[in-house]
């Protein structure tokens, strides 16, 4: 029978609580030997699954540790997929240390770091993309990455990539019956139509990659203003960035009334891009509610654009913009730098870390702006789809898979045998079965779980 586990759950000494679970079939047993329920009727072996009960923590010798409270949670519905106990008692070391022990004489043994993880990975609760998760979850640090730990642990990684394992199984299992089994009356392969379906899975393959190299996920997207004086070329610039012709571009000054929004996508992230009206004091109406938007995005942006005209020096509008943009995030764009140069950039970068010169009309130096875009955001490792590849064995698998696939593809181009492809195929399957952790290695899973710390 499998070994009933123990271990502190919560952190080392910190917190007002502190929590050992125990997990495995002795579970329920041992937790009953070392807390004293104050309703007798509520001890632990009585309580359904998600129960709880106040009670007493006692030693192997009745002393009494600390008050706690039971949780119980019944095999499959469990964290881990066994019978469960939490005792919670009063946080800090020595209480929590004790409850351990105590559960430790009564017939636990230590888990091993990573043990619960690992015991839900083996009950099938998780699959080896989510456990991973756990651990990014555990060392997220900020919000960003959070989230895309979270929407790993949610499975997006697991079931995209089952998605595709699933497509490319399909194909596989055609080929192998087809190869081996020739006399029958299959529908036959053809090489056109399965060149298209490899494509397809690799293209799915690479856009799983593609969120390792652009990192972290968010969701809503980031909120960007682009500010600066009239005709400096702000619409022009964004029409740069967007990529088509949104905003109006003319050559008289304060020509962009109203805020225009567009969605541009910078290196997986969705940057929500507004032009308005600049943050000129305007005569007419229009205009006049055109600065009090600009200056309402301003207050709200994840990151302002501010723009500069490189073919004039700064005035002090220039200077009074450069102000605002204070302690914000913001990138500078000296821009028309097709134009000879009269604007000095060096008090600019002085005051604003990421200061570009591009030029809308000509297109020079639009990488850079994105670029410093993503810097300034602290967040040029960003993603904006649910699957987030998190680490290098997850990589790894896909781009093994991916390798396969295109081997497959131009086997099949050069009119290679099926044979040989399907081979290719399969290897590309096992692949991405084993980012899911289906098929993988005793030894794999070891290393993976021993990155894990005791107590998840
Ligand atoms: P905004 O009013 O500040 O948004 O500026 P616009 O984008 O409307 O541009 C004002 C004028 O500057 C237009 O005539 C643009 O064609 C011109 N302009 C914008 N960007 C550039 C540039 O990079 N080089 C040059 N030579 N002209 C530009």
């Amino acid at each position: 029978m499998r070994e009933t586990v123990a271990a502190i759950i919560t952190p080392h000494g910190a917190g007002a609580v502190a929590a050992v679970r125990l997990s495995g079939p002795a579970a329920l047993a041992i937790a009953d030997r070392v807390f004293s329920p104050v309703n007798e009727e509520r001890g632990v072996r009585a309580l359904k699954g998600y129960a709880a009960a106040y009670g007493h923590l006692r030693d192997a010798g009745g002393a009494l540790i600390d008050e706690a409270v039971a949780i119980v949670y019944r095999a499959p519905r469990s964290y881990t997929g066994e019978d469960v106990a939490e005792l919670c008692c009063h946080g800090g070391v020595y209480a929590a240390g004790r409850a351990l022990r105590a559960c430790l004489d009564a017939g636990a043994v230590p888990a091993a770091p990573g043990e619960f993880t690992r015991r839900a990975y083996e009950n099938g609760k998780l699959d080896l993309a989510q456990a991973e998760a756990v651990m990014e979850l555990v060392g997220a640090q900020g919000d960003a990455a959070l989230r895309a730990a979270l929407a790993s642990r949610q499975g997006a990684l697991g079931r995209e990539t089952r998605r595709l394992g699933e497509r490319l199984l399909a194909q596989s299992a055609h080929l192998a019956a087809w190869s081996d089994y020739p006399d029958e009356d299959l529908i036959p392969v053809e090489r056109g139509a399965l060149t298209a379906a490899l494509r397809e899975i690799e293209a799915g393959v690479s856009a799983l990659l593609a969120t390792y190299d652009t990192g972290r996920l968010v969701r809503d997207g980031v909120t960007a203003v682009i500010v600066g004086k009239p005709n400096v070329g702000k619409s022009s610039l964004m029409n740069l960035l967007a990529g088509c012709e949104r905003s109006i571009v003319t050559a008289k000054p304060g020509t962009t009334r109203d805020v225009v929004e567009e969605d541009i996508r910078l290196g997986g992230l969705v940057l929500r891009l507004a032009d308005t009206a600049g943050l000129r004091e305007g005569k007419g109406e229009a205009e006049r509610l055109g600065v009090a938007r600009a200056l309402a995005r301003l207050e709200e942006a994840d990151i302002v654009l501010a723009v500069f005209d490189g073919s004039r020096p700064a005035d002090g509008e220039d200077a009074a913009l450069l102000a605002r943009l204070e302690g914000r995030p913001c990138v500078a764009a000296v821009n028309k730098a097709d134009l000879p140069q009269r604007f000095d950039m060096e008090p600019l970068r002085r005051r604003v870390a990421h200061a570009v010169s591009v030029s809308a009309r000509t297109g020079a130096g639009r990488e850079a702006l994105e670029e410093a875009i993503l810097r300034a955001l602290a967040l040029d490792k960003l993603d904006a789809t649910g699957a987030v590849v998190a680490n290098e064995r997850q990589r790894a698998c896909l781009r093994d898979a991916k390798e396969s696939l295109c081997e497959a593809v131009f086997a099949l181009e050069q009119g290679v045998t099926l044979d040989a492809v399907g081979v290719c195929a399969e290897s590309a399957l096992a692949s991405l079965l084993a980012l899911t952790g289906e098929g993988v290695t005793g030894e794999l899973v070891d290393a993976v779980f021993a990155r894990f710390c005791v107590g998840k």
